[in-house]
């Protein structure tokens, strides 16, 4: 047997994990400032989404509340056999005291789901308490963290939310961005900001550093909302519509570089209605600092080095879609393949697929598979005669692109252990920054990680 195809044996197969299962939610939670999850699970179900989403994915770990001292009932064989409403009352009690916290978010893994402990009746014994606590059911069983993200939010708007208010002239809130899943989703959060509050917005942007429960209450108060994915929070926008009557833009994707970033801003000055002349200025602003720091690197990437023109890619739909455009629209490279490997509900793939074709490429002769199947791009492109030069995936893929001859480059969870801090490719700057990181990765023969 050749070293390709042993290789292809040991690439292929389910056990190269991308997703947390449901319970991966509770990050969403943690990415909110003193909202503190507390879970009635096994005592190694945090471990499982956590290692995938966190440790494993730029070094990441939660903050104020640290995963080692998450609460969590450790759910055993007596609860099994005797039921563990009455402990997981207590433990939510206890951590009332214990924690300084806004928001307590009680949730579930696969074992209490399964003997039918009732969290909702748990959760709504504490009506009244100091300290509110709602509930999400998030068993593996019924999805991966994408699921439990969108739960997270969903109870938090349904549970915590008060009813209709004032709007506040100005006020946008922002989706779409699954924070710890996306790796860089503090810097890209930053990063939107600033965008917002240049163009005269006021920004409501409930994860991240100083972002806590006075932005979640915020939530109705927006004039509208912006989404920035092909399909995550898509749900989540239309319930503020629903139950606020609060309009949105959807933007299918957080742009990188010059041409979508541009495209990005150009759609929020028509929804909003903004001055031109002031959005254009803007514009030529942000895309000549763009260009003033490429121009600088360019001598160097051109003397007479044989880069590379082809790529495929694995990954989520939202780093797919940013990556694909950026690459093809700004860098000028060619897609090969396109896997995407966060099983896309059906109902959205068509979305994903537009968002992904919809490219500055005369041939858009690339293919793109859905699959849940972490090791099947392997075992494909191990076969293909022109798998890409590049391969743009998660740290499972750095293998891959060893045994292909590639250069490897992460874009995607897990992107490995190296740290993150506030690293974000989003925008004219993070375009420079994809930019400087992608080609320091090809002139160095791409065997790093990141
Ligand atoms: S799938 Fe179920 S049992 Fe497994 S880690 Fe997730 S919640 Fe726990």
């Amino acid at each position: 047997m050749s070293n390709k195809e042993e290789n292809r044996k040991q690439n292929c197969g389910s056990e190269q994990q991308r997703v947390g299962c449901a319970l991966g939610g509770i990050y969403t939670a943690l990415a909110i400032n003193n909202v503190l999850p507390v879970l009635h699970s096994g005592p190694g179900c945090q471990l499982q989404s956590g290692t995938v989403l966190a440790k494993l994915n730029g070094g990441q770990n939660a903050y104020p509340y640290q995963e080692t001292i998450i609460p969590c009932t450790d759910f055993s064989e007596a609860d099994v056999i005797f039921g563990g409403s009455e402990r997981f009352r207590k433990v939510i009690a206890s951590s009332m005291k214990y924690y300084k916290t806004d928001l307590i978010v009680a949730v579930d893994g696969c074992t209490a789901e399964i003997v039918g402990d009732d969290i909702k009746e748990v959760a709504e014994s504490f009506e009244g308490s100091d300290v509110p606590v709602i509930y999400a059911t998030l068993p593996g069983f019924k999805g991966n963290n994408l699921y439990g993200h969108s739960q997270v939010l969903k109870a938090i708007i349904d549970q915590f939310l008060d009813g209709p208010v004032e709007k506040v002239e100005k006020q946008v809130n922002v989706w779409g961005i699954v924070p710890f899943y996306d790796a860089t989703w503090q810097g890209t959060l930053v990063g939107i900001e600033k965008l917002l509050k240049d163009l005269g917005f006021k920004p409501n942007i409930i994860y991240g550093r100083n972002k806590g429960i006075e932005e979640v209450k915020k939530i109705p108060q927006a004039e509208w909302n912006l989404l920035l994915s092909p399909w995550l929070d898509l749900d989540i926008v239309k319930k503020l519509e629903k139950k606020y009557q609060t309009p949105f833009l959807h933007f299918d994707h957080v742009p990188s570089g010059p041409t979508e970033t541009t495209k990005l801003i150009r759609a929020i000055a028509e929804f909003a209605d903004l001055d031109k002349e002031f959005v254009e200025d803007y514009i030529r602003d942000g895309e000549e600092e763009y260009y003033y720091y490429i121009s600088r690197q360019l001598a160097s990437i051109n003397e007479g080095i044989n880069l590379p023109k082809t790529f495929s890619l694995i990954g989520s739909a939202a780093a797919a879609v940013s990556t694909v455009r950026f690459m093809v629209n700004d860098l000028g490279f060619v897609p090969k393949k396109v896997y995407i490997v966060e099983n896309v509900p059906e109902k959205h793939e068509e979305a994903v697929r537009n968002a992904l074709y919809d490219l500055e490429l005369e041939d858009k002769d690339f293919e793109l598979v859905f699959t849940d199947d972490g090791g099947l791009p392997a075992a494909e492109l191990l076969q293909e005669e022109t798998p890409g030069e590049v391969i743009l995936g998660s740290t499972w893929d750095e293998v891959l692109a060893r045994d292909l001859n590639a250069t490897f480059f992460p874009i995607s969870v897990p992107i490995g252990p190296g740290l993150i801090g506030r690293k974000s490719y989003f925008g004219y700057t993070g375009g420079v920054d994809f930019f400087v990181d992608f080609y320091t990765r090809l002139l160095e023969g791409g065997r790093t990680s990141i």
